[in-house]
């Protein structure tokens, strides 16, 4: 048996049968057609949409999908207008990720609280799976209505709270790419954090998430999104660039520079450190790259 198998407390991953997937149709242009809000899909199956939001152009294909819950949804491929240069005078953001506050940035105004839902719902859902495992029948046995509807519960709150987290992190990342034009992201692998204590309250913040959401929406809208690598952000001093001897203790919120005496919020001696190593960088923009926090060789010309 591999070792990397015996994660505590959670045996080993499930294989994924095709047999066991939820049911998902692909269709390209000749299988269906959008008759009056309607989709008509071939050998005439006509199905009535909730339209979401109108589409930008006529699709060229669609996925007809069913989630956990029985819901069905429709994905449409769809062309979409090229958008307008940002305005250079648009000021840059530095973003820091975190357990406590989700994302930390350089202009505390657009600082991304905790979101927290699925701790939220924590208790809601315990009480979904108590139910579970009381109506669970013994191994072999057709499970009863019962367990299945405590089963579907406890998925509707999981979703729920998802849910929650990916409304909030659009709303947020669109708030942050309106106004800036470059926006430098420390490149948080969340790997790192799977195997801590904190893996949960990580999990919660969806870093993740919210990342893809900021990278992804700036790029969108033209904005100069640049990753920058996590290494010595913490330990590096946001006002004269001197990096500390040692890395800070995850207790130390406050960061204290040896040298200038500068003194900061943790995350927001980060966020700063890593605006800073990607204002500095001179590549052309438009460019997701990775970069080095090089932010010490780099000179005095600090921010
Ligand atoms: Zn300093």
């Amino acid at each position: 048996m591999n070792a990397s198998f015996t994660v505590k407390g959670r045996g080993r991953p499930k294989v994924k049968l095709k047999k066991n997937a939820l049911p998902t149709l692909e269709y390209t242009t000749n299988g269906f057609a959008l008759v009056g809000g309607r989709l008509r899909l071939a050998k005439g199956v006509t199905i009535p949409v909730v339209w979401s939001r109108e589409l930008p152009s006529d699709p060229t294909s669609v996925r007809v999908y069913q989630d956990n819950l029985g819901h069905w949804y429709a994905s449409f491929v769809v062309q979409r207008e090229a958008v307008a240069t940002p305005d250079p005078d648009l000021p840059g953001i530095g973003v820091d990720w975190g357990v406590t506050t989700t994302a930390t940035t350089t202009n505390p105004s657009f600082d991304l609280p905790h979101l927290g839902h699925r701790r939220r719902c924590a208790a809601e859902l315990a009480k979904a799976q108590r139910t579970m495992a009381r109506r669970r029948r013994p191994k072999g046995h057709s499970p009863s209505k019962g367990y299945l509807a405590a089963k579907r519960q406890a998925a509707r709150i999981v979703k729920k709270a998802a849910r929650q987290n990916t409304h909030d992190a659009r709303v947020w990342a669109k708030t942050v790419v309106d106004h800036h034009h470059l926006i430098a992201v420390e490149d948080f692998k969340p790997k790192f954090l799977t195997k801590t204590s904190m893996a949960r309250k990580a999990a919660d913040a969806a870093i993740g998430a919210c990342k893809r959401e900021l990278v992804d929406r700036g790029k969108r809208a033209g904005r100069k999104v640049v990753l920058v690598p996590p290494a010595y952000t913490t330990m590096t001093c946001s006002g004269c660039g001197e990096r500390a001897n040692h890395r800070l203790g995850l207790g130390v919120r406050i960061f204290e520079c040896p040298a200038c005496g500068y003194t900061a919020g943790r995350d927001l001696n980060a966020a700063r450190t890593i605006l800073a190593t990607a204002e500095r960088d001179r590549a052309s923009a438009d460019d997701v790259r990775h970069r080095i926090a090089s932010f010490r060789d780099g000179g005095s010309d600090a921010v």
